[in-house]
């Protein structure tokens, strides 16, 4: 079977070599595997005939048949066109073309029955279609009743005329060929299970649906299987870690009850209780964790971090806690300092700025284990950074830090690999989560503590730019503080430092009276810290910062959060940068500001801002516009790959896949059984780089 799909498309009926390259090149398509493998990505429906009389200039895409009356070829030049006038009993219309008029002329006949397909449009009176499809009628296409799948091609290809019916030609050609070879590759029990078709008549219905539940079934199978395949794959590599890789056991909780009853400074949400016993299970388990954590802005993470950091040294462990900013690190550091003092545990602080001679003293009781918790920044994943007994690593917002770096941390374990804590702001829609970081166990703090008020948002025209300003005046004048922040897309560019700068300028003199802080990322690191430290003391009461204030920066003391040109930013930054704000328990505002003309998407995230303050659900907009390669950078795509699902819509077949896939894997680790035997044979029969198991080869 394997041989049949690894065969050159060039020896397909209807391709040959000049074809052949010009499909690698457009699309990718080297062998029959990738050309079966192309899906259509919409379907045109053929299934309704429209009367004449009926077409109106609204309509998508309509149906009709007929004849020609006349042929005319108006205009001259470059704005010659060819005008059929076409009619059935009930009326006539316009067929218009402004291109290929001479082929298109040759091609038709008067007095033949046609049947005509494409989108009409309203042009003065008249109701004329541009460049429609135009083919005889025939027995077949006048049953109608079929869905015509629509490919992908180039604008390329389609000079080189392989337009999308070419291609479903060559599909035609190629299924016929490929019937005998393609063979079943999940096992009985799930096609049974899952109530699936089959995998021939899955392509074939994918490509050829007789009608939508053809098409429905056929759907359907594909995706689960592809997903299905991402799924396995991930548990197997989870499996295979957690095998390999013992824990340290840490079953002493001592520590952690004397905090708890005697100096914690408020009553855990239920979500931080939940998310601190699944990690304490962990700890118990004799396997190294790899532990994702997930919660919004403010849901009060580092707490549960903190909490479990003293599980470990309780015994007789140390932690390692990076941030990705020195700000961030520092404020943990600051944050953690008073809560150590208070149980006698030594806490360090490691950053780029740290002295050398700092560092030398610092390595040593590292490695003496005179540290018990080492707050920093990437400074910590240096190779002189040693631990004596390293337990615990707490990796705070996540997407900043790389796997390899993830990886390097791991090293650090002097016996053991340590157990690993991530810890995200950025909310990420489950299904693209379990796909992600499918090979982590994942928590999700998803309740804020009680009290807080939901920030409300407001967007503003640059026109209203006055109001705005009001209502930092109000709130000042009430001893709180405000942030403003500008668009910085490239730090090199001249053009947003202008921006910033023009506005530090209209803010110093609109609000003369105030203490203004700015802080960008052209700055020295210590005169972004000496700055930030006068806001976050109260000092100074506006903040005109780029988006370096990004993440987790906390001043419970500020209450309005202002985003210059809002309409420039992704909606997962804007909720970040809204997350600054509303950490107190009196009632914070976030305003958006934007230019007066805005995208569609523009639209629709400022609109998602202003009607949503739940990450969760902002992160699934955030989805849906940019789609899930966007969304997670480009070193993240090679696993968005993906043939035919779409993780922003595919939620429901993702999770029965992936509990599919567990329950396999529970009773087969190794898919040794005969039940299990084509599962065992599709994953053999791919090499390890290809990240998605459902592609034949
Ligand atoms: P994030 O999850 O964004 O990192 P933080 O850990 O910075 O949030 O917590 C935000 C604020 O909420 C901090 O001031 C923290 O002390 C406070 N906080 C955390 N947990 C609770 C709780 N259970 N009750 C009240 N306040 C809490
Ligand atoms: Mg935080």
């Amino acid at each position: 079977m394997a041989r049949f799909f690894e065969r050159n498309i060039e020896f397909l009926k209807g391709v040959g070599p000049q074809r052949a390259e010009l499909l690698q090149k457009e699309l990718g398509i080297f062998s029959f595997a990738d050309l079966i493998q192309h899906y259509p990505y919409r379907y045109e429906d053929r299934t309704r005939f429209y009367k004449v009389n009926e077409v109106h200039g609204d309509m998508s895409l309509v149906q009709i048949t007929g004849q020609f009356r006349t042929f005319q070829l108006l205009g001259a030049g470059h704005k010659q066109r060819l005008v059929g006038t076409f009619y059935d009993e009930t009326g006539t219309i316009e067929l218009v073309w402004f291109k290929g008029i001479k082929f298109v002329q040759s091609k038709l006949t008067l007095g033949v029955n046609y049947l005509v397909f494409g989108k009409p449009s309203k042009f003065g009176a008249n109701i004329n279609i541009a460049h429609p499809d135009v083919e005889v009628l025939t027995p077949r296409n006048q049953k109608g009743s079929y869905l015509q799948p629509v490919y992908h091609t180039s604008e390329k290809l389609k000079r080189r005329f392989i337009e999308s019916k070419t291609i479903s030609q060559m599909m035609k050609n190629l299924l016929i060929e490929a019937v005998n070879h393609i063979g079943e590759s999940l096992s009985p029990a799930l096609v049974q299970q899952f109530k699936l078709i089959d995998k021939k008549t899955a392509l074939i219905g994918i490509h050829f649906p007789k009608d939508d539940q053809a098409l429905q079934r056929a759907r359907f199978r594909l995706k689960f299987e592809e997903l299905f395949y991402i799924q396995l794959r991930l548990l197997k590599l989870k499996i295979t870690r957690q095998n390999d890789f013992p824990g340290l056991i840490f079953s002493n909780s001592l520590l952690l009850s004397d905090y708890y009853t005697s100096h914690i400074p408020f009553e855990l949400t239920g979500a931080q209780k939940r998310v601190i016993k699944e990690i304490y299970a962990d700890f118990r388990s004799g396997k190294q964790m790899n532990r994702l954590v997930q919660g919004d802005v403010g849901s009060g993470k580092t707490m549960v971090a903190f909490l479990c950091m003293l599980i470990a040294i309780g015994n007789g462990a140390q932690c390692a806690m990076m941030a990705p900013t020195e700000i961030l690190a520092d404020q943990h550091f600051q944050g953690l300092k008073e809560d150590a003092a208070k149980l006698d545990i030594s806490i360090e602080k490691l950053t780029g700025s740290t002295k050398k001679s700092a560092r030398k003293i610092m390595d040593e009781k590292l490695l003496n284990g005179e540290v018990d918790i080492l707050v920093g920044t990437h400074a910590l994943l240096e190779d002189h950074v040693q631990f004596k007994n390293l337990g615990l690593v707490v990796i705070d917002e996540q997407h900043r830090f790389g796997v390899a770096q993830r990886a390097r941390l791991w090293k650090k374990g002097a016996t053991m690999h340590p157990h690993i804590l991530v810890m995200t702001a950025t909310p990420i829609p489950r299904t693209l989560a379990m796909t992600l970081y499918g090979d982590l166990d994942i928590s999700a703090i998803d309740e804020l503590p009680v009290g807080r008020k939901p920030i409300k948002t407001y967007h503003f025209r640059d026109s209203h730019r006055l109001k705005m300003f009001g209502f930092i005046d109000a709130e000042i004048l009430k001893g709180r503080q405000v942030y403003i922040v500008y668009p910085l897309i490239e730090e090199s560019s001249t053009l947003d430092y202008k921006d910033l700068m023009d506005g530090y300028e209209s803010v110093t003199r609109r609000f003369p009276k105030y203490p203004i802080s700015i802080v960008h990322g052209k700055m020295k690191a210590e005169d972004k810290d000496w700055e930030m430290q006068r806001f976050v003391k109260g000092e100074t009461k506006i903040m005109v910062a780029t988006t370096v204030i990004e993440v987790g920066v906390n001043v419970p003391n500020a209450s309005i959060m202002v985003i210059e040109n809002a309409e420039r930013f992704g909606l997962s930054q804007l909720h970040q940068l809204r997350g600054r704000v509303g950490r107190g328990s009196d009632q914070s505002h976030c305003i958006l500001m934007s230019g007066d003309k805005l995208s569609k998407e523009a639209r629709l995230r400022l609109k998602t801002m202003v009607e949503s303050t739940d990450g969760f659900k902002i992160a699934e907009v955030d989805l849906q516009i940019r789609g899930p390669g966007d969304m997670m950078g480009t070193q993240q795509s090679g696993i968005m790959d993906l043939l035919i699902s779409d993780l922003g819509t595919d939620n429901e077949i993702l999770k029965i896949a992936r509990d599919a896939a567990t329950d396999i894997l529970k009773a087969d680790p190794e898919l040794s059984t005969e039940e299990n035997r084509a599962i065992k044979n599709q994953i053999n029969s791919l090499s390890q780089n290809v990240v998605n198991w459902s592609k034949i080869s």
